[in-house]
């Protein structure tokens, strides 16, 4: 990539409409179909993830499973993962802390055994992923379906070009660089000869070390960090924000060692961690923040705890809307006939009608199951109620004050006579959730009469 060898950010001088203009003129490469397969197949990458599991399997087979290959394997998968989720992932492409040369060696050559593309590449495909994720230039673009985000998108050439993304940072890393230029050395080395190696030395299994901790541990951490852009995608709750497809799943993190919390890790993906609670699974993290711990780490970053909660409170807020909005309110002043005193008067000679709070009520529904007993509604009617409502005989509870209000029938002319108090909004009413464009106007506290309380959603 030529724009990423100077140091000039490549996309420094991209148009304000850089998306929807590169949507509409740049055209996709035909859709991918049984025509094209043989020239639009990446086959090395075919070969890569195909090959691999296939010896892998036929070779378990063959190869019985010793329990310190197996304890090896379990770690080396940690290992090479690690490389990917806290070194590729955390460090390279998000820059979510400050590593020290001996860690930043030592997660590039972890990362080189996961066999993902060298830092650079994965890290510039990444930062793509995050600033245009869910569109045609977003590599992975979950839009496009599991298999596609999972493994599809690397086995067949790309029908677009991910959408430009800066890695100048990286291209000056001489850490970065160094595994750029050993990349397939290093890859051999560190999937397959190490993995070998090490089994064969100590306990003498050479094959064993090769099939479990260098081709089949080599699959289980692909599909596990393929995942991150699959399940993670697809799976779970979206907590913080569900204007994109990322969403937070324990069984993902599971899978990921820690990347599973994706709905967070996109809102904000400047942060060290993708689960912000203790008890939830990110190894990831805690290796980071053990790397801090013992001096090789730094600068951990964090977003202010209080923008995170914001997030969490609109999607919190959302939701009790949608149950707001499934329940039957009562009918506001703008929308109920004005009656004059008179007019109530006459009216209430026909059917018990009873003003309370400058609302006149049709309380006919409910005379006889009033528990205070019907006397004291009849009594009443044709009359304002106000003070025998609201503790002059009995402190009504706030559910009868909502029910109450269920049976407005109009607003008496110069009424309100107790202005803005509670007593006018029902209790259920008094933290209404409103969108700020359904209020006049949100931000002059004047206009409390109908959102006293209210909270803007
Ligand atoms: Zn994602
Ligand atoms: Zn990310």
């Amino acid at each position: 990539m030529a724009d990423s060898k100077s140091d000039v950010p490549s996309d420094l001088n991209i148009p304000d409409n850089y998306v929807q203009h590169t949507l509409k003129t740049s055209k996709p490469l035909p859709p991918f179909s049984w025509k094209n397969f043989r020239r639009d197949l990446n086959w090395l990458n075919v070969t890569i993830l195909c090959v691999t599991p296939v010896i892998g399997v036929i070779g378990a087979c063959f190869t019985p499973l010793q329990w310190k290959t197996f304890v090896f394997a379990v770690i080396y998968y940690y290992f090479t993962g690690l490389g990917i989720t806290a070194g590729y992932h955390r460090l390279w492409a998000h820059r979510s802390y400050n590593a020290s040369l001996p860690l930043q060696y030592f997660l590039a050559v972890a990362g080189a055994g996961a066999v993902e593309g060298s830092i650079k590449w994965w890290s510039r495909g990444h930062r793509a992923h995050h600033r245009y994720t869910d569109t045609d230039l977003d590599p992975y673009n979950a839009h496009k379906g599991f298999f596609y985000s999972h493994i599809g998108w690397m086995l067949m050439k790309p029908r677009r070009k991910p959408g430009v993304a800066d890695v100048s940072d990286l291209s000056k890393n001489p850490v970065v660089r160094w595994q750029h230029k050993w990349y397939l050395p290093m890859i051999l080395i560190v999937s397959f000869v190490i993995p070998t190696v090490i089994p064969w030395y100590f306990w003498n299994d050479a094959r064993g070390g090769y099939i479990y901790a260098g081709v089949l541990r080599l699959c289980f951490v692909h599909h596990s960090t393929f995942c991150v852009n699959s399940l993670a995608h697809w799976l779970g709750e979206t907590p913080f924000d569900d204007k994109h497809t990322p969403r937070d799943h324990f069984a993902t993190a599971l899978v990921t060692i820690g990347e599973g919390y994706h709905n967070f890790h996109h809102q904000f993906p400047m942060d060290y961690r993708n689960a912000i609670r203790w008890y939830q699974y990110d190894p990831t993290k805690w290796f980071i923040w053990t790397m801090q711990k013992v001096g090789l780490a730094s600068h951990l970053k964090v977003f202010p705890e209080n923008e995170v909660r914001k997030g969490q409170l609109t999607m919190e807020l959302k939701k009790l809307k949608e149950t707001q909005e499934k329940l039957a309110w009562p009918s506001d002043s703008n929308d109920l006939p004005v009656i004059s005193w008179e007019s109530f008067q006459e009216q209430a000679k026909k059917r018990p009608l009873i003003l309370i709070s400058g609302f006149i009520h049709d309380v006919s529904s409910f005379v006889d199951e009033h528990p205070g007993g019907p006397h004291l509604i009849i009594k009443m009617i044709g009359k304002d109620a106000t003070t025998a409502f609201f503790g002059g005989v009995y402190d009504h509870s706030n559910a009868a004050h909502n029910l109450l209000a269920m049976k407005r029938v109009g607003v008496l002319h110069g009424g309100m006579p107790h202005g803005i108090d509670d007593k006018v909004i029902p209790p259920s009413q008094r933290l209404k959730i409103a969108r700020y464009n359904e209020l006049s106007s949100p931000y002059n506290s004047s206009t409390a009469y109908s959102d006293g309380e209210g909270i803007l959603g």
